[in-house]
C-alpha cells in the first residue's frame, strides 16, 4: 500500500505513521527525521536543510523532491510505504506522482489527521524526543518513566528546537497556507481520508484502519 500521512505538526502523523507501517510491514519514511539526521550527522543536506528548519519554515521543493525520490527507489519500498511530512505542497504531490509513475505505481489513499490549533500547540511545546533513538513523549500525556530519559534506550530526553512556543505557531501558519491547496488536490481525486485525530492514539489508529478497509 503507498500511502501519504497529511496533518499539521503535532496531529501524530509520526506515531499514526509508524503503528500503520508496522501493522501493513512497510517502512515509515518521515522527511523531517530523515533532515534531523543529517543536520545531526552535518552532512551538505543538513547545512542547506538547518536554516529553514530553524525558522519554522518548508525546505525548497528540489531539496525536498530529490531525497524523496532517492528514498521511494529503494527494494524495501517495493511493496508500499508511509510517507510523513511529504508532500506539503501541490508542487510536492505532483512531483510524488511522477515518481510513482515511473515506478510503475500509484497512490493507494491519503489520512488527513484533523485537530484544533490550541490542542497542537499544546501537543508540540510539550513534546520531547529522544536524543539517541528518536523515540517521543509528552511531558503531561505520555511521560518517560524516568524524567528527561528515554524509557527505551536511556538516552536523554530534548525539546527539538522548532517545538519553542513561537515557531511553533509558525510552522501552523505556515503549513495551513501550504497544504490547504494539497488537501483540495487530493479530494478531487478521490483519495483523501479525514479522520478525527484530537482523540486517543488508539481510538484515531482504530478510526485508521477502518477507512483503509482494515477494521475487524
Ligand atoms: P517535521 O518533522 O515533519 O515537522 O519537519 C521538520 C522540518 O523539516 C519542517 O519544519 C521543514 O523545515 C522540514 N521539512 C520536512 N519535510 C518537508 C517537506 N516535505 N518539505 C519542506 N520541508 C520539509
Amino acid at each position: 500500500m503507498h500511502l501519504v500521512m497529511l496533518g499539521p505538526p503535532g496531529s501524530g502523523k509520526g506515531t499514526q505513521g509508524e503503528m500503520l507501517a508496522e501493522d501493513l510491514q512497510i517502512p515509515h519514511i518521515a522527511t523531517g527525521d530523515i533532515f534531523r539526521r543529517a543536520v545531526k550527522e552535518s552532512t551538505e543536506l543538513g547545512q542547506k536543510a538547518q536554516l529553514y528548519m530553524n525558522r519554522g519554515e518548508l525546505v525548497p521543493d528540489e531539496v525536498v523532491v530529490g531525497i524523496v525520490s532517492e528514498r521511494l527507489r529503494e527494494p524495501d519500498c517495493k511493496k508500499g510505504f508511509v510517507l510523513d511530512g511529504f508532500p506539503r505542497t501541490v508542487g510536492q504531490a505532483k512531483a510524488l506522482d511522477e515518481i510513482l509513475l515511473g515506478l510503475g505505481e500509484k497512490l493507494d489513499g491519503v489520512i488527513l489527521l484533523k485537530v484544533e490549533k490550541e490542542v497542537l500547540v499544546g501537543r508540540l511545546s510539550g513534546r520531547r524526543v529522544c536524543r539517541r533513538c528518536g523515540a517521543t513523549y509528552h511531558v503531561d500525556y505520555t511521560p518517560p518513566r524516568r524524567m528527561g530519559r528515554c524509557d527505551r534506550c536511556g538516552g536523554e530526553l530534548y525539546q527539538r528546537k522548532d517545538d519553542g512556543e513561537e515557531t511553533v505557531r509558525r510552522r501552523l501558519d505556515v503549513h495551513q497556507g501550504q497544504t490547504e491547496p494539497l488537501q483540495i488536490y487530493y479530494r478531487e481525486r478521490g483519495l483523501l481520508h479525514t479522520i478525527d485525530a484530537g482523540q486517543s492514539i488508539e481510538r484515531v489508529f482504530t478510526d485508521i484502519r477502518e477507512e483503509l478497509g482494515r477494521g475487524q
